[in-house]
């Protein structure tokens, strides 16, 4: 056990430790395909276990799509796209409304399903349910708000700029929020008239399919929005090998972003990409230290550290390094790691087995090359994919964690001289994604604001993302937008028409 932090064991059978009474846990639900609102399974279709990351066991098996399978999507999708640009955005806009209450009414549900096949506390999953719901819940108004404009022009002439949907989407999500991503994927789509395909990860089927079947059960036409599995490579090629598509949405890996580019280039497909980040965190010394700490320490942990937009880099002022680090490591030492159905649990299991291992090969990396590390640095229990909550720092810029996104329960924290090196520091790598800054004056505020390379900055706050705000990347952190007006925008296509 690593000194100072608090392990609850890991049950088999869900039991609490602390009250060894049974957990309750409603029933894995049983997993199919979703095409043209039939539930497919069975007969030649391949399936892959789902694994509970608590506790290793098999929760399920998911249901891989044969090829004729992902060509009945992609008819579907076509008479989908057909009937829903033609619905008006009064109609669309009320199946928006009513997934998010029925997410709403089923959010015991859905975020217990999402713990068991993610890992993360039961209480993020409710929020992560919640934020899915009010995403809905947007979308349904801003689908009333496309507008187009009317030039001036002579009398008899007319020229105006309409704005359509660009046709159906194939989407990819993964398994680090297998709700809100869904909704990203699926929601932008519906509320621009557009149809989808999306193939959510292998590993957390079931979140998906739920949030998919709200959207069915508020009256979406079945085919405007479907779900296939499959082996990733294969059906994204399948999907983007298809004229029926028109663009692609994927979120994930920098690599596998560039390679899905490349594959919608060939088609010259339009991509939305959400890709990976490594966030940086400037704390300087003119801010409110304890605030930045109670915030920024528990941020780091949160879902195992397993998001795109995790404080990742502290770039520390020299004269608060010291005061920072001691606070950040008094801050998580008694936080709770065990299975995300019990109480009082602060940090689940990491997703799958490729986490502990991607972590444990980075920290032992960086404690070779010279870094200190403070607390954490290794498994945690016999069963799933438990890793210590970990606290390193001055860690060399060469180590592999310094430039790759470690995307576990990891903090990095470094020292430096000024505001001109912690800017050059925050933008040393090619990622781009979310920053963070904490200082009390407002022109260096500012002055973070614009110098930082980031599709997202948050100052003095550890937030970035907002169901009315875009959410996206620039550099290798991808391009494009969800969520905000721009999540609707991205599936829609200009078109000028000129009268006369
Ligand atoms: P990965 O890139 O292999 O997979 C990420 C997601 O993309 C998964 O859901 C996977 O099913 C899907 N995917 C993979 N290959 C695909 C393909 N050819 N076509 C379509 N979909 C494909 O990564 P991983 O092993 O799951 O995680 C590795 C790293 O990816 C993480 O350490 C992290 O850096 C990054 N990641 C980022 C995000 C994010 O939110 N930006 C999410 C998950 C993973």
């Amino acid at each position: 056990m690593p000194s100072g932090v608090e392990f609850a064991r890991p049950h088999t059978h869900f039991k609490c430790n602390h009250l060894t009474k049974e957990i309750s846990v409603s029933t894995y639900p049983s997993l199919h395909l979703l095409i043209g609102g039939e539930q497919l399974s069975g007969g030649e279709r391949k399936t892959e276990d789902v694994i509970d990351p608590a506790t290793g066991e098999t929760l399920g098996s998911v249901v891989h799509a044969t090829s004729d399978d992902l060509d009945l999507a992609l008819s579907n999708a076509a008479e989908g796209f057909a009937i829903w640009r033609a619905t008006p955005p009064e109609q669309r806009s009320a199946v928006l409304t009513k997934a998010a209450a029925l997410m709403r009414e089923r959010i015991g549900v859905i975020a217990e399903t999402l713990t068991r096949e993610q890992g993360k506390t039961l209480a993020e999953a409710k929020g992560e349910t919640m934020y899915g719901a009010m995403l809905f819940e947007f979308y349904a108004g801003e689908c009333k708000r496309i507008y187009g404009r009317t030039m001036v022009r002579p009398a008899g002439k007319r020229a105006e700029v309409r704005y359509e949907p660009v046709g159906p989407v194939a989407a990819f999500a993964p398994w680090n929020f297998p709700v809100i991503n869904i909704v990203r994927k699926v929601g932008g789509p519906v509320a621009a008239g557009c149809s989808v395909i999306v193939k959510p990860s292998e590993e957390t089927p079931a979140s998906a399919l739920a949030t998919v079947q709200c959207l069915l059960d508020a009256g979406l036409p079945a085919n405007v929005a479907q779900v296939v599995f499959g082996v990733p490579d294969d059906v994204s090629r399948h999907l983007l090998g298809s004229p029926v598509i028109r663009k692609l949405s994927f979120t994930g890996s920098t690599s596998v972003g560039k390679h899905l580019a490349k594959l919608a280039a060939e088609d010259l497909k339009r991509t939305t990409m959400e890709l990976g980040g490594h966030g940086p965190v400037l704390v300087f010394e003119d801010a409110d230290i304890d605030k930045a700490l109670d915030v920024m320490a528990p941020n780091a942990f949160r879902n195992a550290g397993q998001v795109c937009v995790s404080p990742t880099r502290f770039i520390i002022e020299e004269p608060v390094f010291e005061k920072f680090r001691d606070g950040f490591i008094e801050r998580i030492k008694d936080l709770k790691v065990g299975n995300g159905l019990e109480d009082g649990v602060d940090m689940g299991p990491m997703a799958n087995s490729r986490g502990p291992d991607q972590i444990e090969r980075m920290v032992k990396d960086a404690v070779t090359q010279g870094a200190t590390l403070h607390t954490g640095g290794e498994r945690i229990g016999n069963q799933g994919y438990f890793y210590a909550p970990t606290v390193l720092s001055e860690i060399p810029e060469d180590a592999e964690i310094m430039n790759e996104e470690p995307f576990g329960p990891v903090a990095l924290l470094n020292r430096y001289a000024g505001e001109t090196e912690m800017i050059a520091e925050a933008n040393r790598l090619p990622y781009g994604l979310a920053a963070y800054a904490w200082s009390n004056d407002p022109v260096r505020q500012e002055r973070i604001a614009s110098q930082i390379e980031a599709g997202m900055v948050a100052v003095n706050s550890g937030g970035v993302s907002a169901v009315d705000m875009p959410f996206g990347g620039v550099k290798w952190s991808g391009h494009g937008h969800e969520d905000g007006h721009e999540g609707v925008m991205a599936c829609l296509v200009a078109k000028s028409v000129h009268v006369g």
